[in-house]
């Protein structure tokens, strides 16, 4: 029997974690991911460690700069048009392609085979999380603790200690307090 084909979008952890397990047990899995490449400095910050994507890249295909433009479904297959003009039939799409995926809002726009109207159970806030390292060493008696401070309009700022020599700081706010912010979402990581 031929191996399930399955469309992951979204090279993120989630997509490289399903992409390394899926292959594995013998799936055929092509991954696609809309920027040009991995987003490597995000999570390498995020998650300091090995990628799955390192042990995955020989199984599994991947394709950079490209997404998912309309997923058509039928009782045997999905048929999925991608952004560069291509087309292709899966057994399966999976959108890992974060929490405002553009997937899974097609899926929920398809009223599929039941024809019952969708809600997406994702309800945005607005809220925006910038994440980076600050160096600086620990005073005697300090502990890893965090600590949050919250000021007015949605914003705060955390910083959490995590080596003897660094500590993380978070810096969280409300995309209504800023255009340009607001706008950076649709723009590169640069813009970010
Ligand atoms: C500031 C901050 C700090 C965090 N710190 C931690 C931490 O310390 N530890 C921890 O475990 N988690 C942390 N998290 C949470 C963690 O980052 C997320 O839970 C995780 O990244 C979610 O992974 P994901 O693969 O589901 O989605 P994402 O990381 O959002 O990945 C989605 C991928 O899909 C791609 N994509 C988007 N749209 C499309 C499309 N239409 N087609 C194809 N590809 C597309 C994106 O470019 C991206 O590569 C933090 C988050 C933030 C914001």
């Amino acid at each position: 029997m031929a191996p399930l084909k399955v469309l992951i979008c979204g090279a993120g952890i989630t997509g490289n974690t399903l992409a390394f397990w899926l292959s594995k047990i013998g799936y055929e899995v092509t991954v696609i991911e809309r920027f040009p490449g991995l987003r490597l400095p995000v999570y390498k910050l995020i998650y300091e460690g090995r990628l799955p994507f390192d042990a995955t890249e020989e199984r599994a295909g991947y394709i950079f700069g490209i997404y998912a433009k309309s997923i058509n479904q039928s009782n045997d297959y999905a048929e999925v048009t991608f952004s560069n003009g291509a087309q292709e039939l899966f057994d399966i799409v999976i959108g890992a392609d974060g929490q405002g995926s553009h997937t899974r809002k097609m899926m929920l726009d398809d009223k599929g085979l039941d024809d019952i109207p969708r809600v997406d159970p994702f309800q945005p806030l607005g809220a925006f999380a910038g994440y980076f390292k600050v160096n600086g060493d620990c005073r005697k008696g300090e502990g890893y603790d965090a600590t949050m401070y919250m000021a007015t309009q949605s914003r705060s700022i955390m910083t959490r200690r995590h080596d003897p020599h660094k500590y993380q700081a978070y810096l969280f706010c409300n995309s209504s307090s800023s255009e340009r912010l607001n706008a950076a979402k649709k723009g590169d990581i640069a813009e970010e």
